[in-house]
């Protein structure tokens, strides 16, 4: 669904039909402690772009609304973790490339 920045990103829903007004970031909803939603975290959130660079379906997102120094403004932090490898992934636009190394054409003919 295309976001409030609009973008598109897995995690929003939204539902204006029959009067209803509802926003939500599925992903904050679904990580312990995320935090409350509201659009406007949605401007700066890597995470359009990060689905957009990777497709892994063994990266796992959690997301979590983070303060500034002094408290005024709010962000989202993106922390990322292989489910296959089990080890975080500092750049999940990237991925932690244990995959990669598992697609022939990456291997060296001294692998094979
Ligand atoms: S805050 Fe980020 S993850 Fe949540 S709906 Fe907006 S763009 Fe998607």
């Amino acid at each position: 669904m295309i976001t409030p920045a609009g973008k598109e990103c897995p995690y929003y829903y939204e539902d204006f039909n029959r009067g209803r007004s509802i926003q939500e970031c599925r992903l904050l909803e679904s990580t312990p402690g995320g935090g409350e939603y509201t659009p406007d975290l949605c401007e700066k959130c890597k995470v359009p772009r990060i689905k957009m660079a990777n497709a892994c379906p063994n990266m796992v997102l959690e997301a979590k609304v983070k303060r500034s120094f002094l408290g005024l403004r709010r962000s989202i932090e993106i922390v990322a973790f292989c489910t296959k490898t089990l080890q975080d992934v500092p750049e999940p636009e990237i991925g932690c490339g244990q995959c990669h190394l598992e697609f022939p054409v990456f291997r060296t003919s001294a692998e094979e």
